[in-house]
């Protein structure tokens, strides 16, 4: 397989992976969630297998928008915002606020350079490994994808920098390894005229931490995250950073320490395992875990081909289309989806609470 062809299906699949094991665990302290569900290297959102969530969805949204623009950010804007709007009828049932009240200001008619809301929530971050490993060699075409990508839901900037120092990480991961200062420095060029200096310095922290091999759930409560990693961007970001620079090469071992600290574990792990992922390629993912993955149309072997036709078009732009599949069993699939999150809700009103 060549190269970026197997860093974009080990982007996809990482994140596949990572969400449908960190989703039982969402929003759950640390603690709670090993009480609860001791072996997290291990799915459990059905026993013994697993589902994922809308941040595998959106990476697959972005691998769709990329094939179809050829290369134009129009294009790419425009084709993301058709895939948020028809996801919405599906009734999906994990779903920002954010994202939810931009993807209703597109159905009432607003663009997509207008349809986001004021919000440094984590969504954007979803979409943004996939765009670092296709874009990471041009630093002026990855910003305005990323920009792209994230003014569609997120318009505070702090949305917009962290979803880049996603982008920048996946690109870093997908050409090899990075001493965390060293990734520290292309970042600052990446953002070089932004004013993301609260950013910069966070993720400084971050390496210096990564640097004297930290937890990341003690780093996390350094940043002011407590009782687990926050969905707030600048939270999400720097501690998915911090353990990517300590685990470049270990998938399990970077995705059990992220969801050990708990919070919003299911992104926290998608993005994370998106960034490993393009690093470790295809072989680098537990193959039984994958095949532990039970989505249907959208298995994990129809993901590993949009990954594949994705390398092709960005090679040759010319009349590359993404995979098809069987779209009127999207509600069916959706409605089973929430009857499992139903019975995990009923669950949790049980103890062990802590
Ligand atoms: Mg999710």
């Amino acid at each position: 397989m060549s190269k970026i062809r197997d860093s974009i299906v080990g982007c996809l699949l990482g994140t596949a992976v990572g969400d449908a094991l960190g989703l039982p665990y969402e929003g759950m302290t640390g603690s709670r969630g090993g009480s609860m569900f001791p072996d997290r290297c291990r799915l459990h959102f059905l026993p013994g297998y697993g589902m994922v969530s809308d941040d595998t969805e959106h990476a697959c949204f972005t691998a769709r928008a990329l094939i179809a623009s050829k290369g134009d950010p129009d294009r790419f804007e425009k084709e993301l915002a058709w895939s948020l709007r028809w996801w919405l009828l599906g009734m999906p049932a994990g779903i920002g606020f954010a994202t939810l009240r931009s993807i209703l200001r597109l159905w009432v008619g607003i663009p997509p350079e207008r349809s986001g809301v004021f919000s440094a929530g984590n969504g954007p971050a979803m979409r943004s490994p996939l765009l670092g490993v296709a874009y990471g060699n041009s630093p002026e075409r990855l910003r305005e994808f990323v920009l792209r990508s994230t003014r569609l839901t997120h318009t505070d900037p702090k949305a917009y920098y962290g979803a880049l120092a996603v982008a920048v990480a996946a690109h870093a991961s997908a050409e090899g390894s990075v001493a965390p200062h060293d990734f520290l420095r292309v970042l600052r060029e990446t953002l070089h005229d932004a004013p993301a200096g609260e950013l910069l310095g966070l993720i400084d922290r971050a390496c210096s931490s990564a640097e004297r091999d930290e937890p990341v759930s003690a780093f996390a409560t350094g940043i002011g995250s407590r009782n687990g990693i926050s969905g707030y961007m600048y939270h999400t970001v720097t501690c998915v950073i911090q353990v990517w620079l300590r685990h470049q090469k270990d998938y399990s071992a970077g995705i059990k320490e992220i969801i050990t600290a708990g919070g919003d574990t299911d992104t926290t792990a998608a993005v994370l395992g998106g960034i490993i992922g393009a690093g470790v390629g295809h072989a680098g993912i537990p193959r039984n875990l994958l095949a532990g993955i039970v989505e249907w149309p959208r298995s994990t072997a129809w993901m590993e081909r949009l990954g594949i036709v994705l390398a092709r078009s960005l090679k040759e732009p010319g009349n590359a289309e993404a995979p098809g599949y069987f779209v009127p069993a999207i509600p069916l699939r959706n409605a089973s989806f929430l009857l499992v999150v139903l019975a995990h809700g009923v669950r949790r009103l049980f103890p062990p609470y802590r």
